[in-house]
């Protein structure tokens, strides 16, 4: 049988992320995969490193917001009506933790948690061989609509209460920013420490980096199940044989709630399917992303491509691509760019992933009180390229029982036991 100090359960951005800074530690370390790395939300999202995103998804106001969009099919935000009792629990805990004073001691956390990944993610980008297209611009929002604007100076108001650096832009400023792009925005927010990067690249350049330093990376390795003796996991049973661990690390994005049930924890996750289009780069095209606010639709330039994406839709483990929701998120794009057309350039992918989402936007991370060996990465929800390298981080300092650089309490994988 394959003997590891530590077993590392999906090859996403976290579960690369915690392979790195442990076996930096000195553990021998294996990561397995049922797919290949990157397989889950880890490939095709927007790539941006966001302490601006330091509001969780819970918060005051967006399930009034979700209710208005919930059942139009092409709306940025939509549930698929059915009656699953795992999502009315998980619906019921988000209402709860969408209260001003959940959302107020959670920014401070998030924020910290993102400006620590920005310093990691500059020394990751040091690494022999690792490359990933790595900006520190910022990120640009654009308003179209008087409403949005308002939006937008409510978050710049909330956002800098907490010490972000935010600057407010006119059409002029926008258009500095913007060099070559035809605009139609009545202004728009510059969030200054935001960065961008090309996640699929991260996350395989850094896996292969970690296999020439003798990280035992096994893909298309699906963990099936797990033997406890005592409380402790002993075995992870796989797919391709049985792997005898000290200690595991669950970071399975949206597939660790039925790993979590294999293993006897229950990990309220539900997936939240979003999608991307990536596109050839036109030419001359700025290196800085941007959203469409109003739409909740981003666009990252990665290389020589171009990435949209965006939608938020509950409809359990779903992978298949509705094409409605795709057109929704390309019908966005001339409402603020009236002279560009998406349709004259190649598509490289069409792609969605499912971001894990907790039901206070918070993640799981720590240990699990009755399975002492059992460590969950899991539930980064919009953010899990953002808090990998920090994440990663954490669960070496939690697997060594150093005291973390971040206090976690919030982050208890037991918080939501009845
Ligand atoms: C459209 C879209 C845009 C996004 N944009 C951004 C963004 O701009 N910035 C940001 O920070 N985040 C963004 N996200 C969110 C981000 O993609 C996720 O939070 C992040 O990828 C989660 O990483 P993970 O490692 O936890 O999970 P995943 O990347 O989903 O990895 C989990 C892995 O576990 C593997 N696995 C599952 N079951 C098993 C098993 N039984 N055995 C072995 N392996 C298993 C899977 O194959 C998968 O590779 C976006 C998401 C979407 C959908």
């Amino acid at each position: 049988m394959d003997k590891t100090d530590v077993l590392i359960i999906g090859g996403g951005a976290v579960g690369v992320c915690a392979a790195y800074y442990l076996r930096e530690a000195g553990y021998r370390v294996m990561l397995v995969d049922r797919g290949e790395i990157g397989s889950g939300a880890s490939h095709g999202n927007m790539g941006l490193v966001v302490p601006s995103h330091s509001v969780p998804l819970a918060a005051p106001g967006v399930v009034t917001q979700g209710l208005k969009w919930m059942f139009r099919p092409d709306s940025p935000f939509y549930i698929k009506p059915r009656l699953d009792p795992a999502l009315i629990r998980w619906l019921w805990a988000f209402w709860k933790a969408s209260k001003e004073d959940r959302m107020r001691r959670a920014i401070p956390l998030i924020r910290d948690l993102s400006l620590q990944s920005l310093t990691l993610f500059s020394r990751l980008d040091e690494l022999e061989g690792v490359e990933f297209d790595y900006h520190r611009r910022g990120v640009l929002a654009l308003y179209r609509t008087p409403e949005g604007m308002e939006e937008g100076e409510e978050e710049l108001r909330l956002l800098s209460s907490y010490g972000l650096e935010i600057d407010e832009l006119t059409p002029d400023g926008l258009a500095d920013a913007l060099p070559g792009l035809e605009l139609n925005a009545q202004g728009g927010l510059h969030f200054r420490q935001d960065a961008h990067l090309t996640p699929g690249k991260f996350v395989r350049s850094l896996a292969a980096y970690l296999e020439r330093h003798g990280v035992d990376v096994r893909t298309g390795t699906e963990v099936t199940g797990f033997t406890k003796e005592k409380g402790r996991i002993t075995i992870a049973h796989t797919t391709r044989g049985d792997v005898a661990a000290g200690e595991v690390v669950l970071t399975a994005g949206s597939w660790s709630a039925a790993l979590g049930r294999l293993a006897g924890v229950s990990l309220p996750i539900q997936p939240a399917k979003g999608y991307s289009v990536t596109i050839r780069r036109p030419a001359a095209w700025p290196e800085q992303p941007f959203m469409l606010s109003e739409s909740r639709v981003a666009v990252t330039p990665m290389g020589d491509t171009l990435r949209i994406g965006g939608t938020l839709e509950l409809a359990g483990m779903d992978r298949s691509i509705n094409r409605r929701r795709v057109a929704a998120i390309l019908d966005a794009v001339p409402r603020y760019l009236p002279s560009f057309d998406i349709g004259a350039h190649e598509i490289v992918e069409t792609w969605c992933g499912l971001r894990p989402c907790t039901p206070d936007g918070l993640p799981f991370l720590g240990r699990v009180p009755v399975i002492p060996n059992l460590i969950v990465a899991a539930g980064h929800a919009m953010i899990g390229v953002s808090l990998g390298p920090v994440t990663g981080k954490l669960v070496r300092q939690i697997l060594a029982g150093e005291r973390t650089d971040i206090k976690l309490d919030l982050l208890a994988v037991d918080r939501f036991a009845a």
